[in-house]
C-alpha cells in the first residue's frame, strides 16, 4: 500500500509535471495568459497520484475480499474538487509553490473549476461528505448515482425574480472523471412477463423488456485525507443500446433510429430540481430504476469476480445503503435477478435482501414521501410489480396478521399499496419492510420517525429503527474553506483535528483569553472583508465588515422559514424609520437559496426579499444600519465563501420539520453563533455548545402539536402583535413596489388566509426577542468572541467521520484497511 504521509512530489517535481502536461498533453506552450489550461494541467498532475492510489486501493480489496458498503444516492453535491484533492493528498503547499513559480496564484486556479452540482441541497451534500469520510477512514465504499448532463440549474435574478438557466458543468470536459467502457451495463424497461412451466412443474417468470438502455459508467475518484484510500463514485450515463438500428437505417428511417437514441439519452439528461417535494414523473421513476439496475448489476459483477456463482457470501460482502427512498427499486431489482436468473425461491431471495439493504429516512413532510401509481409501475416494470405484490402478501399475511390478527384497518394502513381511486405504491413502506435497519438523521428526527411516522413498524420490528446524526467533513468545511482559522487552530491544538475533530475541544481553554479572542475575531473580520468584496462584485451592494454578518443559506422552502427572517427584517427597518436612533448594532443580512422552479411561494419569497433589499440598501435615512443581500446561485462554492465570514447562523425551521440540517454544523464550526429553533441537529448543537452559546427561540415540537390541537389561528397573532400587523400590512401596500400595490402580498396571504402552515406567526415574537438578546451579546465584544470560539471548539460530534463510524458500528459492520 501507498503510505499516507509521504509526499509524492516536491514543488520542483510538481512544477515539472505541470509543464509536461501543458507542453505534451494539452500542447499549450503559451500558458501565461491561460489559467484554464494551467488548471487542467495541475488536475492532470494530481490525477497521476490519484489513479495510482486508486488501483492500489482496488488491489488491496480484491486481494482481501473486503466487505464493502454501496451508497446509492440519486444526488451528489460534490462542489469543486481540486482544492480538496490537494489538501487530502497533502499536496496543497507543493502545488501552491509550483504554480507560483509559473506565475499563478493557486486560489485563482481554483476559480477555474466548475462545481459538480449533481444534487439539490443537504441530501446530496451529505452523500458527498460521507464519501470523503469513508475514504479518509480507509473503508471500502462505492458511491453509485447518475451522471446528469445538467446538474442543478444556475440561478440569476432578473428584476428581482429568479431565472433558471442550464448548468453546463462538463461542457468542456471534466478532469475528475474517467469513462469505464469495460463496465457498461444494459438494462430493460417496459415489455411483458411470460410465465413458463418447467419440466418439474415449477413456474418461472421471464421478463421480456420492450426496450433496452445502456448504462455507461463515469468514475470519479474519491481521495481520503491523509489516508491510504482512493475510492470510486460511479455515475451512470444513459445511452441507446446501439447507436443505429441498421435495418431501420437502411430502410430510410434514419430519424427513427435517432429518436430512439434521444429517448434513451433523456434519462440521464437532467437532475430534478425538487427538494422535499415528490416529482411524481414517469421519467424520474425511470431515472431511479436505470441507476439502481446498473448499480445492482455492477455490485453483482464485483461480487462474482471474487466468489463466482456462490451466493452464500453475498450478505457478508455487500451492504447497500439507500439515501432516502429514491433508490428503493434496487431491492426489487436484486429480488428479480435472484429469483428469475439464479433460481432463488421467493423466501430465500427476500431473506437475503433483508440482510443487505438499509434505508435512511430524510423527511417527515408528507409531500416528500414517494408514491408511484400502480398502473405506471406496471407499464414500466411489470415484473418488478409482481415481486412487489409478493412482498406485500408475505408482509401482510405473515407479519402484520401475526402481530394484529384480523385487524383489517392495520393491514390497510401498513400495506405497501395505498388504496384509492388509483392504487399507489408506498416506497417508504417497501424500504422499511425490506431493510434490516432504518435510520433518521438527528436524534429528534429519529424519535419522531418512531413515534409519529412509523409507530406500527417500530412495534413490529423493535430493533430496526435507529438514529445516525448527520455530520460534515471538516476537510472541506474548515481546513480548505477557512485557511486562516485553520492555521490559528493548528497553533493551539493538535494538528490532527481535520481527522479527529474532537481535538478542537481544547480550544475552549482559550475562550476567555483576550489575545486569542482578538486573533480569532481578526480572522473573522478578514474573512468578512473578503466576503464584502465578493458581495460587491456579485450584487453591487456595499456592505460594512464591521456589521453583524447574519446568514441564512439553504434551499428556499416554507418550512425553513426564510419568510420569518424577512418579516423580522421589515420590523427592524420599521423601527429604524420610526426612530433613526434605534439602538442596534449594524447588521447585514445575507441570503443564499434556490427555489424549485415550480414552487410558486418560494419564488415569491425570493422576489420579496430582493424588492425589500433594493429599498433598504438605498435608504439614506437608516444610516447604513441595515443591509440585505441575496447572493445569486447558491451552491457549494458560494457556501465555502460565505461560511467563514458568518457571525450569525439562521436555523429557524418550524420545530419538527427539519430532519437534521448540516448547514447549521458548517457555520458553527466556523465560529458563527446559531439563532435557531429546537429542531433537527440544532438540538444536539445546543447540547454541545451549552445554552449560553446559542440563541434558541420558538415553539418546541410538543408546543407546536399543542397549538394544532387547540385549533391554530394565525389571525390571533396578527390582531395582538401591532408590529407584526404593521409589517404584514406593508406587504399589501406599494411601499416597496411603487405603483404596484400588493405585489408582495403572496407571503401575507399564505400567513393569514393560507392558515400559516409553518407557524411563522406563532414564533414571530419570540424570534424578535431572541434577536434583541443577540444584538446585546454582539455589542459585548469579549462575550461574543467567547461564544464564537466555543462554537468552533465544540463541534467535534458533527464531523461526518463520527456519522460514518456510527453507520459502520451499528449498520454496515466494515473493517478498515489495516496495513
Ligand atoms: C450544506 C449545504 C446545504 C444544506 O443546508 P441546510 O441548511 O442544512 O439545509 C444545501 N446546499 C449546499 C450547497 C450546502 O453546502
Amino acid at each position: 500500500m501507498a503510505t499516507a504521509s509521504k509526499k509524492p512530489f516536491t514543488a520542483a517535481q510538481f512544477k515539472k509535471k505541470v509543464l509536461q502536461h501543458l507542453n505534451v498533453t494539452s500542447s499549450q506552450q503559451d500558458f501565461h495568459n491561460n489559467p484554464s489550461a494551467v488548471q487542467r494541467a495541475v488536475c492532470m498532475a494530481v490525477n497521476e497520484v490519484i489513479f495510482e492510489k486508486l488501483s492500489q486501493t482496488n488491489n488491496y480489496h480484491k486481494e482481501h475480499k473486503t466487505r464493502s458498503v454501496n451508497y446509492l444516492s440519486l444526488e451528489y453535491l460534490m462542489g469543486r474538487m481540486l482544492s480538496n484533492n490537494l489538501h487530502n493528498l497533502d499536496l496543497f503547499d507543493v502545488a501552491k509553490k509550483a504554480v507560483a513559480d509559473l506565475g499563478f496564484e493557486i486560489e485563482d486556479l481554483f476559480e477555474q473549476g466548475h462545481d459538480l452540482a449533481l444534487g439539490n441541497g443537504g441530501l446530496g451534500r451529505l452523500a458527498a461528505c460521507f464519501l470523503d469520510s469513508l475514504a479518509t477512514m480507509d473503508f471500502n465504499a462505492y458511491g453509485y448515482g447518475i451522471h446528469y448532463q445538467h446538474g442543478l440549474f444556475k440561478q440569476q435574478f432578473h428584476q428581482c425574480r429568479q431565472i433558471e438557466t442550464p448548468d453546463e458543468w462538463r461542457e468542456y470536459g471534466n478532469a475528475w472523471e474517467v469513462c469505464r467502457p469495460e463496465s457498461v451495463q444494459t438494462i430493460g424497461l417496459f415489455g411483458s412477463v411470460e410465465t413458463r412451466i418447467n419440466a418439474d412443474g415449477s413456474e418461472q417468470k421471464i421478463w421480456h423488456p420492450g426496450q433496452t438502455i445502456k448504462g455507461v459508467p463515469w468514475d470519479v475518484p474519491i481521495v481520503g485525507y491523509n489516508s491510504k484510500t482512493v475510492n470510486t463514485l460511479r455515475l451512470w450515463e444513459s445511452r441507446a443500446s446501439s447507436f443505429f438500428d441498421w435495418d431501420e437505417f437502411n430502410s430510410g428511417a434514419y430519424q427513427d433510429a435517432h429518436a430512439a437514441q434521444n429517448a434513451a439519452e433523456t434519462i440521464s439528461k437532467v437532475l430534478y430540481p425538487n427538494d422535499e417535494t415528490e416529482a411524481g414523473k414517469e421519467l424520474r421513476f425511470i431515472q431511479q430504476y436505470f441507476f439502481c439496475a446498473c448499480s445492482i448489476k455492477d455490485i453483482i459483477a464485483r461480487y462474482q469476480s471474487m466468489h463466482g456463482n456462490d451466493w452464500s457470501h453475498f450478505a457478508d460482502k455487500m451492504v447497500m445503503q439507500l439515501n432516502d427512498t429514491h433508490p428503493t427499486i434496487a431491492i426489487l431489482e436484486l429480488m428479480r435477478i435472484l429469483i428469475d436468473e439464479h433460481n432463488f425461491s421467493f423466501a430465500d431471495a427476500f431473506a437475503l435482501c433483508r440482510q443487505c439493504f438499509a434505508y435512511t429516512n430524510h423527511t417527515l413532510l408528507p409531500e416528500a414521501l414517494e408514491k408511484w401509481s400502480v398502473p405506471m409501475f406496471e407499464r414500466v416494470l411489470p415484473r418488478h410489480l409482481q415481486i412487489l405484490f409478493a412482498i406485500n402478501e408475505f408482509f401482510l399475511d405473515r407479519e402484520v396478521s401475526a402481530m394484529w390478527p384480523g385487524d383489517h384497518l392495520m393491514r390497510r394502513r401498513l400495506s405497501l399499496i395505498e388504496e384509492g381511486e388509483v392504487q399507489m405504491v408506498r416506497m417508504a413502506h417497501l424500504c422499511v419492510v425490506s431493510s434490516f435497519k432504518v435510520n433518521g438523521v438527528a436524534q429528534i428526527h429519529s424519535d419522531l420517525v418512531k413515534s409519529d411516522l412509523f409507530p406500527e413498524f417500530n412495534a413490529l420490528y423493535p430493533q430496526k429503527l435507529t438514529n445516525v446524526t448527520n455530520g460534515v467533513t471538516p476537510r472541506r468545511w474548515l481546513k480548505a474553506c477557512n485557511p486562516a482559522l485553520s492555521a490559528l487552530l493548528d497553533s493551539k491544538v493538535k494538528t490532527d483535528w481535520p481527522k479527529h475533530l474532537s481535538s478542537l475541544a481544547s480550544v475552549a481553554d482559550f475562550a476567555d483569553d483576550s489575545k486569542f479572542q482578538q486573533q480569532f475575531m481578526d480572522i473573522k473580520h478578514a474573512n468578512k472583508v473578503k466576503l464584502a468584496e465578493e458581495i460587491l462584485a456579485l450584487t453591487g451592494v456595499d456592505v460594512d465588515p464591521n456589521a453583524i454578518f447574519d446568514v441564512q443559506i439553504k434551499r428556499l422552502h416554507e418550512y425553513k422559514r426564510q419568510h420569518l427572517n424577512f418579516l423580522h427584517i421589515l420590523a427592524l427597518y420599521r423601527r429604524l424609520l420610526n426612530n433613526p436612533d434605534y439602538d442596534m448594532h449594524p447588521r447585514v443580512y445575507i441570503f443564499g437559496a434556490k427555489a424549485a422552479p415550480g414552487y410558486y411561494l418560494a419564488k415569491e419569497i425570493i422576489f420579496a426579499i430582493n424588492k425589500v433589499a433594493e429599498k433598504i440598501n438605498n435608504d439614506a435615512r437608516i444610516n447604513g444600519k441595515l443591509k440585505v443581500v441575496f447572493m445569486p446561485n447558491y451552491r457549494v462554492t458560494l457556501a465555502e465563501k460565505i461560511i467563514p465570514a458568518a457571525d450569525v447562523s439562521e436555523q429557524i425551521s418550524t420545530a419538527g420539520k427539519e430532519a437534521s440540517g448540516t448547514g447549521n454544523m458548517k457555520l458553527a464550526l466556523n465560529g458563527a453563533v446559531t439563532l435557531g429553533t429546537l429542531d433537527g441537529a440544532n438540538v444536539e448543537i445546543a447540547e454541545e455548545v451549552g445554552d449560553d452559546n446559542i440563541f434558541i427561540f420558538g415553539h418546541t415540537v410538543e408546543q407546536i402539536k399543542a397549538l394544532n390541537e387547540h385549533g391554530y389561528n394565525p389571525h390571533h397573532y396578527y390582531q395582538t402583535n401591532a408590529e407584526l400587523k404593521a409589517v404584514i400590512d406593508w406587504l399589501y401596500s406599494d411601499y416597496f413596489t411603487p405603483g404596484h400595490p400588493g405585489e408582495l402580498s403572496a407571503i401575507a396571504n399564505s400567513l393569514l388566509d393560507g392558515g400559516d402552515p409553518y407557524r411563522v406567526m406563532a414564533d414571530f415574537e419570540s424570534y424578535c426577542q431572541a434577536n434583541i438578546e443577540l444584538d446585546k451579546a454582539y455589542k459585548d465584544k469579549a462575550r461574543w468572541a467567547k461564544m464564537a470560539i466555543i462554537n468552533t471548539a465544540k463541534m467535534g460530534k458533527f464531523t461526518s467521520d463520527r456519522s460514518i463510524q456510527d453507520y459502520v458500528d451499528n449498520i454496515w459492520k466494515l473493517e478498515p484497511i489495516v496495513e
